[in-house]
């Protein structure tokens, strides 16, 4: 069986002049960063506003387990699956964050036959944005410090200084720092810390702007801290959002590459699916939207978190509506949340597919709850026997729900015909209207609620002391018209890891709340979270190697 990185090594790319070409790109419309990437102009969507949008096809999936769902491979095997029907579609994703490559999931290009190229790139620093959006957290940092040793006119209140450093790797040596050590030259002492770039609400700005005038107006609304008073001190009062947006004016424009079968892709932007919204970039879908007659796109996690933060928050600031869902899941996981353990899943084991289905029912049942038309799709891997992938025919015809069996890994966009097949006919003869799950009008409190109970299937929520206060405080000060961005655990429906398959009677607990007032929503954390990811044991890093002819080595 061949490697990620070998399949990526034989593919034939073509020059990136020539995907633009394909994509019937102007010569002011893009720009080549080296031959096989280009970033796209950010004015590229009011240039062809008269160009119907393609139609929004959202990929997301069960509870992740430990066991891999395939997400990303299943949404560029889907993109060129399209294309081979005939279709023009383009795929838009997220980028990947170096953390996490050096770490333990290793590369977020897809797999096997479904990768985005060149995989070496994209997996480390592709075209800098992730590096300047570190710089820009950091200066902003800077300037917070600066600001306080020369006086600290604005009564900045050392203490309550939410804005962190960042940097794009996994380093939990960084996670509590003390700064400003050294004597009266060296700035005033105080506590800080350091978050994953991915972490940084200015990826999550960059990710839900929809100009470059409205990143700016994003970057102004930050809240870095708190006064003496308790009032909220913003980038506009350190007036530093004109800085930072040029730190930018590169990384906002989305990056174009190919897949392994030539098939348009664009990847932009790689926030956090907890802390932040977890789906690529507004400008990457809409310009897709605006280049094929199909965008593919993904959000992170599963139902529960991601496409819930794609309808409510990503789809209501690009003010798009998405047209159709793919909800992956494969065998094994399935397995999985029927309560099999890792190393029992190339048994085949129906009875524990049978328990494990319920969680796929209940992102159905979410997803249906949207109104939007959805396929199910089977990634399928080698150790799925006839009798599994019968059964969960069989399961998905008695409720008549679409289902398709994807062997996009294996096969390239040739094995994803099917469920290409499947999601253009739902599109062409939907009757459904797609609805947001809740009215921004509606309080902080009631709309996190309803996401607990009709999303995650929770009885009710319960809030600490902490959180009751801030509700109040948010909503005095007038952001309780904001989405609600829920950081949960990605393993369960409920807030606690261990609770697989579809837990019920189980109460959601909210610890804290943070304002991201800049990025457009308030973050809800319902456990621990961790915004410095660490390294395991055994680091992916370990068998990275390359060549003195400078061949990649070990990049999965
Ligand atoms: P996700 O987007 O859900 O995190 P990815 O698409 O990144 O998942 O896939 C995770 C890993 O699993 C990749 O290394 C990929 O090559 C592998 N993978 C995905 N689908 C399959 C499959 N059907 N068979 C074998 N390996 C697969």
């Amino acid at each position: 069986m061949k490697t990620d990185i070998q399949i990526a090594q034989e593919a034939t790319l073509k020059p990136i002049s020539e995907i633009a070409k394909s994509l019937g790109l102007q010569k002011e419309d893009w720009e080549p960063y080296g031959n096989t990437k280009a970033k796209l102009s950010d004015q590229l969507v009011d240039r062809l506003s008269d160009r119907q949008d393609g139609k929004i096809v959202l990929v997301t999936s069960i509870n992740p387990t430990p066991a891999g769902e395939g997400k990303s491979t299943v949404t560029v095997g889907l993109g060129q699956a399209l294309n081979k029907i005939g279709k023009k579609a383009v795929i838009a994703l997220r980028e990947p964050s170096l953390g996490p490559v050096m770490g333990l999931k290793g590369g977020a290009a897809g797999g096997g036959y479904s990768q985005v190229l060149p995989m070496e790139d994209i997996n480390l620093h592709f075209t800098g944005d992730i590096h300047a959006i570190t710089t820009a957290n950091n200066a902003l940092s800077a300037i917070i410090d600066n600001h306080i040793h020369r006086g600290n006119k604005l009564q900045i209140d050392p203490r309550k200084i939410e804005w962190k450093r960042v940097l794009d790797m996994n380093d939990r040596a960084l996670r509590e720092i003390v700064i400003g050590l050294g004597g009266p030259s060296q700035g005033i002492p105080r506590e800080d810390g350091f978050n994953i770039t991915v972490a940084s609400e200015i990826m999550a700005i960059l990710c839900l702007a929809n100009s470059l005038s409205d990143l700016k107006e994003r970057i102004s609304q930050i809240v870095i801290g708190y006064t003496y008073n308790e009032e909220p001190v913003t980038v506009k009062d350190l007036k530093v959002e004109g800085a930072l947006t040029l730190l930018l004016k590169d990384a906002f424009k989305p990056n174009l590459v190919q897949t392994t079968e030539n098939t348009p892709a664009i990847i932009h932007g790689g926030p956090f699916a907890n802390i932040a919204h977890g789906c690529n970039s507004i400008m990457a879908t809409k310009t897709a939207a605006k280049l094929g007659d199909y965008v593919i796109t993904e959000a992170g996690f599963g139902a529960d978190l991601g496409a819930e933060k794609f309808l409510n928050i990503k789809a209501r600031a690009a003010k798009f509506d998405p047209d159709a869902v793919i909800i992956v899941a494969t065998i094994r996981a399935l397995k999985m949340h029927g309560g099999v353990e890792k190393s029992g899943l190339t048994k085949e084991n129906v009875h524990a597919l049978k328990k494990g289905m319920e969680n796929l029912e209940k992102h159905i049942e979410t997803i249906e709850k949207f109104g939007l038309p959805y396929v199910v799709s089977i990634n399928k891997f080698p150790t799925d026997t006839i009798d599994e992938i019968n059964y969960i025919e069989k399961w998905c015809e008695e409720r008549k729900v679409d289902v398709a069996l994807t062997d996009v890994w294996a096969k390239g966009g040739e094995g994803g015909i099917e469920l290409a097949e499947k999601i253009v006919h739902k599109i062409e003869t939907n009757q459904h209207k797609f609805e947001h799950l809740y009215p921004l009008d509606m309080s902080l409190e009631k709309k996190i609620r309803k996401i607990a109970q009709v999303v995650y299937g929770a009885s009710n929520i319960e809030l600490s002391n902490k959180a009751k206060k801030q509700l109040a405080y948010f909503e005095e000060q007038g952001w309780g018209q904001l989405p609600i961005c829920m950081a949960k655990t990605q393993y369960s429906l409920s807030d606690d890891p261990t609770l697989l398959g579809k837990p019920e009677g189980f109460v959601i607990t909210i610890r804290e709340l943070r304002p991201s007032i800049g990025a457009g929503f308030i973050v809800v954390l319902t456990g621990e979270m961790l915004t410095m990811p660490g390294l395991p044991k055994k680091p992916a890093a370990f068998k990275m190697d390359v060549t003195n002819d400078g061949k990649v080595v070990g990049l999965f």
